[in-house]
């Protein structure tokens, strides 16, 4: 008998009994999402601008498998780069106003890259407290001892930071050369819609020469210009080390990128683990992702319909008396507190055809759970008003509001 084999499958169900799977969307993303054979308004998808059903975007990948199949068939760096991706590099780039960009299959994938490749062991992180957790995995993965965690935007805590790991860059590595030292952060912190404050980020890296690298996943097609990023929100291109982006929010599809420099991205090319033994973006998804940036490029149209409901949303919540936190972006979080609270709310949501998914611990911490409302351009103004006052009357109903 294998008894042990057994009790360790005994031992999984345990840890998840009661524990429900994410519901299942039989549409295609947008304002709607059908569920359980119904349509729902969608306000917890990261389509910021649409793009994900885009009839663009979708003959683009057609077009591209008609030409050139699904497949890469390797690695990238055997037979696997297709011209796409090369072609998608050098768009993403342009758009970042960056010498060089290198796209991989995911965010997460592309902070593995990045920060694996670039620290190692005897190296030295700083890095925000509220970072996400593929940060946090890829600190972990380069193993580095050394991590400095600073409060949330906390700068004077930063700077304490840096002053030590300068002293520390005294003491030179195993191989003679002095430790590198690399701050790292969120731009748009997602569970509240804050920022970074790159500003002083950038002038205290400078001030300790050290480099700098910032996660904007949920700010790129979002903040700046054309939704180019925080760095170009804060007037700061050029002067941020590395940039690391998702291509599965905003952009619509799937994968992440990095910016930078050309002998960075070609280091990167070279010596990433997640570029040499991990397979590409896929011909489809290639594809639609140019489409993606040249939509963007060449429009602010969608961007600025995203803010516009952003605004709405928050304004039409506050007027009713609803908290909605600190947010500085489209991101719109309702808070609840109580864990249980957000979990009948959103289930409450549910019942009225609006679908809206809780926030609660671990993802935020004890006591300030809520339901976070994702606007996207996709959003018109009669489904946002539709939202709001399911809101508001769940809202009654448990007498979160009077
Ligand atoms: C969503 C997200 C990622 C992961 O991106 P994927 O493309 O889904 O792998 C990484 N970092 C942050 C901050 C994110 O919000």
């Amino acid at each position: 008998m294998a008894q042990q084999v057994e009790a360790i499958y005994k031992q999984l169900g345990q840890e998840i009994a009661g524990r429900k799977f994410p519901r299942i969307v039989e549409s295609g993303q947008g304002a709607y999402l059908t569920i359980e054979g119904k349509p729902r308004l969608n306000f917890c998808s990261n389509n910021y601008l649409g793009l994900a059903n885009d009839e663009v975007l979708r003959q683009a990948a057609i077009d591209a498998i008609n030409n050139y199949g699904v497949g890469t068939g390797s690695v990238r760096a055997l037979s696997g780069t297709n011209e796409l991706h090369i072609d998608l590099e050098n768009k993403l780039a342009h758009f970042k106003h960056a010498e060089a960009a290198l796209a991989v299959t995911g965010g997460y994938m592309a902070n593995m890259a990045a920060i694996q490749t670039i620290i190692g062991k005897e190296d030295i992180v700083v890095s925000d407290e509220l970072n996400h957790a593929s940060i946090i995995d890829a600190v972990r993965l380069s193993q580095v001892k050394l991590k400095f965690i600073y409060k949330h935007r906390d700068m004077g805590e930063l700077e304490e930071h840096l002053r030590e790991a300068s002293k520390l860059r005294e003491t030179p590595r195993s191989d003679g050369k002095p430790p590198v030292i690399l701050i790292i952060t969120d731009g748009v912190f997602s569970m509240d819609g804050d920022m970074a404050p790159m500003t002083q980020i950038v002038e205290l890296a400078e001030k300790y020469d050290v480099l700098t690298m910032v996660d904007d996943a949920h700010g790129e097609g979002v903040v700046g210009d054309h939704g180019r990023g925080i760095v170009d929100h804060f007037g700061l291109n050029g002067r941020v080390d590395i940039e690391v982006g998702t291509l599965s929010k905003a952009f619509g599809v799937m994968g992440g990128f990095i910016t930078g420099r050309q002998v960075l991205i070609d280091y990167l090319r070279l010596r990433a683990r997640q570029f040499l033994f991990s397979n590409g973006l896929s011909v489809p998804d290639t594809a639609a992702l140019i489409a993606a940036v040249e939509i963007l490029e060449a429009s602010d149209e969608r961007v600025k319909k995203l803010w516009k409901n952003g605004d709405y949303l928050k304004e039409e919540f506050k007027k009713r008396g609803f908290n909605t936190g600190q947010s500085e972006t489209p991101i719109t979080p309702v808070m609840l507190g109580d864990e249980a609270l957000a979990v009948e709310f959103s289930n409450k949501l549910f019942i009225n055809d609006v679908y809206a998914t809780q926030i609660v611990f671990p993802m935020v911490p004890k006591g300030m759970a809520r339901i976070r409302v994702m606007p996207s351009a996709a959003h018109a103004r009669e489904d946002l008003d539709k939202g709001i006052a399911a809101f508001e009357k769940v809202a009654k109903e448990l007498h979160v509001l009077q």
